[in-house]
Formats: structure tokens, sequence, C-alpha cells
């Protein structure tokens, strides 16, 4: 089916902004919203961007969290960036293992299993698309997905 982006982000977003403004966290939108058509699963693309947006919450502390979405010539992406506890370098190729947890000591007290990210990547590459993981240790952290810009069959 044919998803609106933009429509997918904003249910996302609702979903976790009482998460956010309890932990005092600000969540930032800025989306492009006349490019955002892409070919998948809504439900699933619901629960992947979900997942970042939680994860964000989850080990940010403060600061802010924002979520963007816009496209180059070639894909459309969306950007999850926050100012949280960050992931050392030599974690960050783990991040997508399936119960891989950073730093065992320290994330056992934010609760979580470690499966939500193997999950997310799966569904994305169930539809078509890639993420990416850009981080720095005590200064926040980028997840991007993308998904390639297909035809969507209209004429001229
Ligand atoms: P689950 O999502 O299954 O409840 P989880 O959040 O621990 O548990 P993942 O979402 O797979 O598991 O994330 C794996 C690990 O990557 C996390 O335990 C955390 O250490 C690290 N991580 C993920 N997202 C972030 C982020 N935004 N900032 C800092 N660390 C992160
Ligand atoms: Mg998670």
């Amino acid at each position: 089916e044919w998803i609106d982006l933009a429509e997918v982000i904003d249910n996302a977003v609702h979903k976790v902004q009482l998460k956010a403004s309890d932990k005092g966290l600000a969540l930032s939108t800025k989306l492009n919203r006349r490019t955002s058509w892409v070919y998948g699963d809504g439900l699933r693309m619901e629960q992947v961007i979900l997942n970042l947006l939680e994860n964000s919450v989850r080990y940010t502390e403060q600061g802010e969290i924002s979520i963007m979405l816009d496209q180059t010539d070639s894909y459309v992406f969306v950007k999850v960036k926050d100012t949280g506890i960050g992931i050392a370098a030599e974690e960050l190729p783990y991040v997508f293992e399936r119960f891989y947890r950073v730093e065992k000591s320290r994330s056992r007290q934010h609760g979580g299993s470690g499966l939500g990210l193997s999950i997310a990547k799966k569904l994305v590459e169930l539809q078509g698309g890639e993420i990416f993981v850009n981080s720095r240790l005590g200064q926040g952290t980028t997840f991007e997905i993308r998904f390639k810009q297909e035809e969507q069959g209209g004429s001229t």
C-alpha cells in the first residue's frame, strides 16, 4: 500500500509525546509533506518510527528529540535525532543485533530487552529500505531510515 510517511510520523509522535514531556524533553518535528509517500506497510512503518522515538526518550536525560522527513533526488528519508547518552564508536556496529544492549550495567536501569532495533532493521528491510545510525558518546544519536523514490504510477 502507498503510505504517507508524514501521517505515520504524526501518529508515532503523538504516542510518545507524553513520555517525552514527562521527562522534560522537547519533541520537535520538521516534515516535508510534499513528497512523503512510500510503498510499504503503514503499521510496520509506525512500529519502526515509534521504536526509534521511544529509544530517544529512554536514552536522553536532557535536551531535545527531533524527527525530520525529507527527500533527496533518489530517496525519502526520516531522521530521529536526540541529545542523549550516545553510543560509543566500538559498540555502534552491534546495536542492530538481537539482544545487544550497550554498557549493560547502565542500560539495565532503563529496562528494555535489546530487541527493538533488530526488529526495526528487519521491518525496514522488508519494505525495501535501509537504516543507519550515527552517534557520539555523551552527545547524542541520530538514526536514519531511507526508502528509494519509486514511480507512483501517475502519468506525465
Ligand atoms: P527494547 O527496544 O527491546 O525495549 P532496547 O531499547 O534496550 O530494548 P534496542 O532498541 O534494540 O533495545 O537498542 C539496543 C541498544 O542500543 C540499547 O540497549 C541502547 O543501549 C542502545 N541505544 C538504542 N537507541 C539509543 C539512543 N537513541 N541513544 C543511546 N543509546 C541507544
Ligand atoms: Mg528500544
